[in-house]
């Protein structure tokens, strides 16, 4: 049984809970409250070499790679079954740790279980192919796992993170080492825990906690890794491939964005607009694929950006454990602040404050990182707000004339991530869709990913797809074996005369 109300985490080797070497610990603090929740290993270099040499032994000894498909499924969803069991008190262990509305948390950690279980069933239905080969040969193709995965994960989306990356990884016989964010390492752990009581082999899944920069970098760096899959930010992933080009390890990327709703004149704002608000205040605004960009046809702006306010002012903003909650704290006071900075730099730069931007009034939250959910209208593409990621509750919006400066606006951008279109006219809707330069595209709704459809970026939003079977290939080796199957003897120089 998982042990929710503990006061220290340590790391998961080899099935096995354990402190960090060195005895260290860093502190797990509750950005609602500043209440000090736990304290987790802060594990040493030595005990990412441990991990790594734990999930290669699972690898080469055959205790994960050789395990039959169909015993990959069954502990698949046994692990997904006890992540269902648990999910009351993992939502409200994730929603104390990160800060975020505990509604918000329970539907991620949900999502994170049916990509676990969309994963599980493909273990049994890896497929090669046979291709045309010239008479008297045979080719076929065949997907094996890459070896030791280490799997690095943001604070935002802890353990739906984790998940996405956990299952496909597994599933194709792969062993990982798990470094979640230092902000949000409890979900992690657990997990690992749960996966012992599930019967995974010892080895197969392990967890280091500590800081970033220094064991994050240590087990990108190290050589005993064969593939890193990252989720986080442009500006740490450029260091992920810095560690794994010396010698092409694999890579995957799940970076920053700045996605874009476009809202035509056409558009149902009905629609548009709950959908608009949700898409940039869910989980605060820290979110990747927040569309924090909201262009609007001119027609209907004033009328959009007064919606706009008067929905959002209307979000309940508090306590992340009230069930009633919609949108919860930023993840520190200090991110706060930054996102303070932007709010004022937008100001700054002749944008207008259409709601928000300010902290909440209520003195019970005066100790948290709250900050109330922020629409600067009149924005321009070229100002700071509008191009750099501000990971939190801001929403730009910006007036457009016609299709053709909606689609040059939304690609004006280093990212690529996301974008919604918001119009009735289903020839738009195409033509647009097809234009926009990102993952995802989103048509009339808000929702980004359901298991089994890809999730990934264009430009500097990343390399791979997660969520779908395309990530299975990214967890994967494609091998090509070519056979002789001619009558005689093959002989390419003639020499048997
Ligand atoms: P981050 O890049 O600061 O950290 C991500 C992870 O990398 C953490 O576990 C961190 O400890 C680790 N890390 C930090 N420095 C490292 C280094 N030098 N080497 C190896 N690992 C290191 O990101 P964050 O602040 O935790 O999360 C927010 C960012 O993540 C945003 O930019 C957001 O857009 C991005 N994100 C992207 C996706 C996606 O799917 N595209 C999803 C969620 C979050």
């Amino acid at each position: 049984m998982a042990d929710f109300d503990r006061t220290a985490y340590p790391l998961v080797i080899n099935n096995e809970s354990r402190p960090a070497s060195t005895g260290e610990t860093f502190a797990s603090v509750n950005p609602a409250t500043g209440e000090h929740l736990a304290d987790i290993a802060s594990a040493a270099p030595s005990d990412v070499d441990a991990a790594v040499a734990a999930a290669r032994a699972s690898f080469d000894g055959g205790g994960w790679a050789r395990t039959n498909p169909q015993k990959r499924t069954r502990l698949l969803f046994k692990l997904a079954d006890l992540l269902w069991a648990n999910l009351d008190a993992l939502a409200r262990l994730e929603a104390r740790e990160i800060g975020k509305a505990i509604s918000s948390v329970k539907a991620e950690i949900m999502q994170g279980a049916s990509e676990l279980e969309f994963f599980a069933g493909a273990a049994t239905k890896i497929r090669g192919e046979t291709n045309a080969a010239p008479h008297g040969f045979v080719n076929y193709t065949h997907r094996e796992a890459i070896g030791v995965c280490a799997l690095i994960v943001p604070w935002n989306y802890p353990l739906m993170t984790t998940l996405r990356k956990l299952g496909p990884a597994l599933a194709a016989g792969n062993t990982v080492v798990i470094k979640p964010a230092s902000q949000s390492a409890m979900s992690a752990i657990v997990m690992a825990e749960l996966a012992v009581e599930a019967g995974f082999p010892p080895g197969t899944i392990n967890v280091i906690t500590g800081a970033g920069s220094a064991i994050g970098g240590y087990l990108a760096a190290h050589p005993g890794v064969d593939k890193v899959s990252f989720t986080g930010s442009t500006e740490v992933g450029r260091h992920i491939l810095d560690a794994v080009r010396h010698d092409f390890r694999r890579v995957s990327l799940e970076l920053g964005g700045k996605s874009p709703a476009l809202v035509f004149a056409d558009a149902d704002l009905d629609a548009a607009v709950p959908g608009a608000v949700w898409s940039i205040f869910y989980s605060a605004g820290q979110s990747c694929e927040a569309r924090s960009r909201i262009l609007v046809e001119r027609p209907i702006y004033d009328d959009f950006v007064s919606r706009f306010a008067e929905q959002t002012a209307r979000l309940r903003v508090g306590d992340p454990l009230n069930p009633k909650t919609q949108v919860g704290a930023l993840i520190s006071v200090a991110h706060r602040a930054s996102v303070e900075a932007y709010v004022a730099d937008g100001l700054a730069e002749g944008a207008t404050l259409a709601v928000g931007g300010k902290r909440p009034d209520d003195p019970g939250l005066a100790s948290g990182a709250f900050l109330m959910p922020t629409a600067l209208a009149d924005c321009s593409n070229g100002m700071r707000v509008a191009r750099e990621e501000i990971f939190g509750p801001v929403a730009c919006i910006l007036p457009f004339e016609g299709e053709k400066e909606a689609i040059a606006v939304a690609n004006d951008s280093i990212y690529g991530l996301a974008a919604s279109l918001w119009t009735t006219d289903v020839a738009r809707a195409h033509r647009v869709a097809g234009a926009i330069k990102s993952g995802v595209v989103t048509i009339n709704q808000p929702f980004t990913v359901f298991p089994g459809t890809p999730f990934g970026g264009f430009k500097q939003s990343g390399w791979g797809r997660e969520v779908s079977l395309d990530a299975l290939d990214d967890f994967t080796e494609l091998k090509s074996v070519l056979v002789y199957a001619g009558a005689r003897p093959m002989d390419p120089f003639g020499l048997n005369g």
